[in-house]
């Protein structure tokens, strides 16, 4: 049994291994193992558990490896994220994976499907195109018939054909995980002392890249350990932090947050792993219609979907007065079109709810946080004086 610190350190050790060393040797303990890497934001993981296989997140070579290769894959100008990826696939770091998901984010990611099927990385590299009608009728068939041509790949690597009760078994995993996170994070909303940001973020980003089951012991671990109180409280106030759903921010940037005063209450680093909000049936004859719909009709907001009858601003916002903070950092990667195009109008809807707000952008492998840490300080003095 390990202590807290020993789990969150292993967290932190997983979070950024990106010879992803764990998933490799789960799959080599059984030969109808398979691994499938996906990139952010959100993938059903669901069904590649019912498949036997790992889904594992590929959040991006962060500050750890240089880039030389990928370079020449991208305009230099765009995000960071994509070029890391390529360069991971173009050594050792991503063999032994069966597939590779990538959700539909941007043109970007769109770009780096393909470069996976030239460069023949894998048995199978989906665009995992998102509908973005909601409607059962459209949408959900759209989405349901993409789900099934996954499962159709996996089945073709290991014969494996998923029941329902496979898939209800998976979803009851997954509900559970879920369920732990956001248990987590409203302890976190109303004592963030008792575990810091960075812990937070290492606790969540480690689940990406483990069996589901693993990962839901080390939550229940924490969770029991912040039912008690810890911790001292500080003079901080209380932020979320917006737009950092797919690059991610250095963990020295998390950090200089709450360096300069800022409890971060909630995020959207790992907004995939939170994505549907409750739990979806897993009690049921057709488990797929049920994911279909839960996506359909309970997805976080986020930038990746269209939002015309349920703006992304007053999302926020509601979230905002929810958790009651006091003001909201929007922290996007560098050239993230995604999280750049919305961020106008939400910085519009802040204002209209008087909500204060700053912002800025990031590179993954970002060095120098002075900068940061001077206006996430200044935010959180002005707040403290003048709110
Ligand atoms: S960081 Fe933004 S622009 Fe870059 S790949 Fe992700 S969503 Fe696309």
């Amino acid at each position: 049994m390990k202590t807290i610190p020993e789990i969150l350190n292993h967290c932190a050790e997983l979070s950024f291994d990106l010879n992803f060393s764990k998933a490799k040797l789960w799959k080599s303990e059984s030969p109808e193992r398979i691994l499938v890497g996906y990139l952010p934001i959100y993938l059903p993981r669901e069904i590649v558990h019912a498949a036997g296989g790992l889904a594992v997140g590929i959040m991006g070579a962060g500050d750890r490896k240089q880039i030389i290769k990928g370079d020449a894959y991208y305009q230099s100008y765009i995000c960071h994220l994509p070029r890391g990826v390529i360069e991971m696939a173009l050594d050792a770091s991503l063999d032994h994976f069966d597939g590779f998901l990538f959700p539909s984010i941007c043109d970007c990611v769109r770009n780096l499907s393909g470069m996976f099927k030239i460069i023949n990385r894998g048995k199978f590299a989906r665009y995992f195109d998102y509908p973005q009608n909601f409607s059962p009728q459209v949408g959900g068939v759209f989405y349901r018939q993409l789900i099934q041509t996954i499962l159709d790949d996996m089945e073709k690597i290991n014969g494996v054909k998923v029941t329902p009760e496979m898939l209800n078994n998976s979803i009851s995993l997954f509900n559970l995980n879920r369920r732990l996170i956001e248990k987590i994070y409203s302890i976190k909303q109303n004592y963030p002392w008792r575990l810091s940001a960075v812990d937070t973020y290492h606790l969540l980003r480690a689940g990406l890249s483990i069996p589901v089951e693993e990962h839901n012991d080390m939550l229940t671990a924490v969770l029991n350990f912040l039912k008690d109180d810890s911790g001292q409280p500080q003079d901080n106030i209380r932020v979320i932090v917006s737009g950092s759903f797919c690059e991610q921010p250095p963990i020295g940037l998390i950090k200089s947050i709450e360096m300069s005063g800022c409890y971060i209450i909630d995020d959207d680093f790992m907004l995939g792993s939170r994505w549907i909000m409750g739990d979806i049936n897993s009690e049921t004859d057709d488990p797929l219609n049920e994911i279909v719909h839960a996506f359909l009709e309970r997805s976080q907001f986020s930038s990746a979907i269209y939002d015309v009858g349920n703006p992304k601003g007053k999302r926020l916002v509601e979230i905002a007065k929810r958790k009651n903070a006091d003001g909201i950092i929007f922290c996007a990667a560098s050239f993230c079109d995604p999280a750049l195009l919305d961020r106008p109008e939400m910085q519009k809807v802040c204002d209209e709810a008087g909500i204060p707000h700053i912002n800025f952008q990031f590179h993954e492998n970002t060095g120098q946080f002075k900068v940061i840490k001077e206006q996430a300080g200044t935010f959180a003095d002005s707040i403290k004086l003048w709110a």
